[in-house]
């Protein structure tokens, strides 16, 4: 936390982007569920899907896609349409499972639980002047959430064309805050995304960190916190 503020970085600051998905919520346990109950669905409604594959076949199915078609890995909503696509064409349905199907998923994957911190200090960023912006590669909908007043913006990968660690996700950022590179802080829990496309992009990085895992060696941020009420002393707000 202290190498922002002792390099003197965090007055330079006038906007900051969160990434969404295990930054602001813990997303494991929500893709679980919202896989589960697409499963569930289709059992009901298409049965031959979840007789030929379970849970976890369906998943190595997406990543196998992935592997096929690297540009699929930047939209989350095309992998998960495609790979139902694909297992209704091996069990003799046809595609207009694929839209509700998906529906199901949808709703299910915004039944999110935010981190208690989470808004207020949102809120007090905003107050204090900072522009905030949301970034993410997953298919999360701010909007959906309620949360689309708090941000002045949100980007996706599939809105942008190409996900973090790209430094297309940061330089629209920067756009759309109307700052420079080292004006904007980026805050985020995966170093290979997060942090390596923020550096690579030349914006501040932030290194949400809520477990405690050790750094990945080689790679830098400009901070660590373990929660958003750090952001707080971090950016002199207390
Ligand atoms: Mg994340």
């Amino acid at each position: 936390m202290k190498g922002l503020r002792q390099s003197g970085g965090v007055k330079n600051i006038r906007a900051l982007t969160f990434d969404l998905d295990d930054t602001l919520w813990d997303n494991r346990p929500v893709l679980l569920a919202a896989e589960q109950t697409l499963y569930d669905w289709l059992s009901i409604h298409y049965p031959r899907i979840t007789d030929r594959y379970t849970l976890v076949a369906m998943r190595e199915m997406r990543m196998r896609l992935v592997l096929q078609q690297p540009d699929l890995g930047h939209n989350m909503t095309e992998l998960r349409k495609t790979s139902l696509r694909l297992a209704a064409d091996s069990v003799g349905y046809d595609h207009q499972l694929v839209e509700p199907a998906f529906a199901v998923f949808i709703e299910a994957r915004h039944q999110i639980n935010l981190f208690d911190d989470v808004l207020p200090v949102l809120q007090r960023l905003k107050q204090a002047g900072y522009r905030i912006g949301s970034m993410t590669n997953g298919n999360a909908d701010v909007n959906r959430l309620g949360l689309g007043h708090v941000f002045d913006f949100s980007l996706t990968a599939e809105s942008v064309g190409i996900g973090k660690p790209h430094p297309l996700m940061f330089e629209v950022a920067c756009r759309h805050a109307e700052v420079s590179p080292k004006q904007l802080a980026h805050v985020g829990d995966d170093p290979a995304t997060d942090l390596l496309g923020g550096r690579t992009a030349g914006v501040k990085t932030i290194w949400m960190n809520r477990h405690g895992a050790p750094k990945t060696e080689g790679l830098t941020m400009d901070a660590e916190i373990a929660s958003m009420s750090d952001l707080l002393p971090l950016f002199r707000l207390v």
